[in-house]
């Protein structure tokens, strides 16, 4: 087994998750392996970095696959003992005015940001080692979405105690609630299912960052959720006001938080600063 360091970056093929996966490259001291669903596409972003004279790994990654993570989690276990960054970058969206009904809207996107991205963790936060670092890829339509919701449901959201199963609970209740008709009727937005997702994704950051400092306190690892802000991307779509290379800056400066640095910790981040809670309208001038 080797003592080298590894980094891992999910849905790395190309947008957020590639840029990132080129930067660890040229900054991280150790492995860095680029993961993608679709193989063929991920061996040609690969490809790409090489003309670059940059040197990732690679592994299939499919987050909506539970097979395919535990493929990755025993190649990291028996290739590094272990993880030294995870960047849960994957993600999806539906375009404003897709006509796919609003039901598989909410269960395709549920299933990848936030079911994918918490089963990536529960198989890969316990290989992470000591002063690890994680970044999970959340948005602020997050904030747009949870300030949409109930006050009933924002109390439980926002909640300091709340767990990872009333949280996944909630999620998927959104989901079926959507199947129902009933989302509105049940305190959830019922124009911005990729920002429910987001939610998710911030709360479970929260949870999982209070676990680690319960259960693994001495080690220092460090866990926050990030927005990138508006990217050109294939997502992100060309009006966005953020070039590749000014987005992945929060995420990187999550991913090296330097070896001696005491936070952020379970916090979302926003242009390298920890933010509240709240939708921040400057950063989306569209809306
Ligand atoms: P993107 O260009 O659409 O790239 C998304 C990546 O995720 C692609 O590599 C895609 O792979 C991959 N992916 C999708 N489903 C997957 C799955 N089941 N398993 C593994 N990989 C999967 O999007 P982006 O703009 O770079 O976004 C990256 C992250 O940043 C997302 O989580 C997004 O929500 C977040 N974000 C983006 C913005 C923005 O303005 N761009 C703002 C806030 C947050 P394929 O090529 O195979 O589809």
């Amino acid at each position: 087994m080797s003592s080298t360091r590894v980094a891992l970056v999910t849905g790395a093929n190309k947008g957020l998750g590639f840029a990132i996966t080129r930067d660890l490259c040229r900054r991280f001291p150790g492995d860095v392996v680029l993961t993608a669903r679709d193989e063929a596409r991920g061996l040609a972003a690969v490809q790409q970095l090489q003309a670059e004279g940059l040197s990732p790994r690679f592994h299939q990654l499919d987050v909506t696959d539970l097979q395919s993570i535990r493929a990755v989690r025993d190649f990291l276990s028996k290739e590094y003992g272990g993880l030294d960054v995870l960047v849960n970058n994957a993600g999806v969206a539906f375009q404003f005015g897709d006509p796919t009904p609003i039901a598989i809207q909410a269960e395709v996107t549920m299933k990848t940001n936030f079911l994918g991205t918490r089963d990536v963790c529960t198989e890969l936060l316990p290989l992470i080692k000591s002063q690890g670092r994680v970044v999970n890829m959340s948005s602020g339509w997050g904030f747009k979405a949870l300030e949409s919701c109930s006050p009933e449901l924002q109390q439980k959201l926002r909640s300091e105690t709340i767990t990872e199963k009333e949280l996944v609970g909630l999620m998927n209740k959104f989901v079926e609630d959507t199947k129902n008709g009933v989302q509105r009727k049940e305190g959830w937005p019922d124009d911005n299912i990729y920002g429910v997702t987001k939610i998710g994704i911030t709360a479970l950051s929260r949870i999982q960052a209070r676990k680690l400092s319960e259960q693994r306190g001495g080690d220092k690892i460090l866990l926050n959720a990030c927005c990138p802000g508006w990217v050109r991307t294939d997502m992100g779509g060309p009006k966005a006001y953020k070039s590749l290379e000014e987005g992945i800056e929060t995420p990187m400066y999550l991913a090296l938080l330097p070896s001696d640095a005491e936070g952020p910790h379970g916090q979302f981040v926003h242009e390298k600063k920890v933010a509240k809670w709240q939708f921040m309208p400057q950063f989306y001038p569209k809306l």
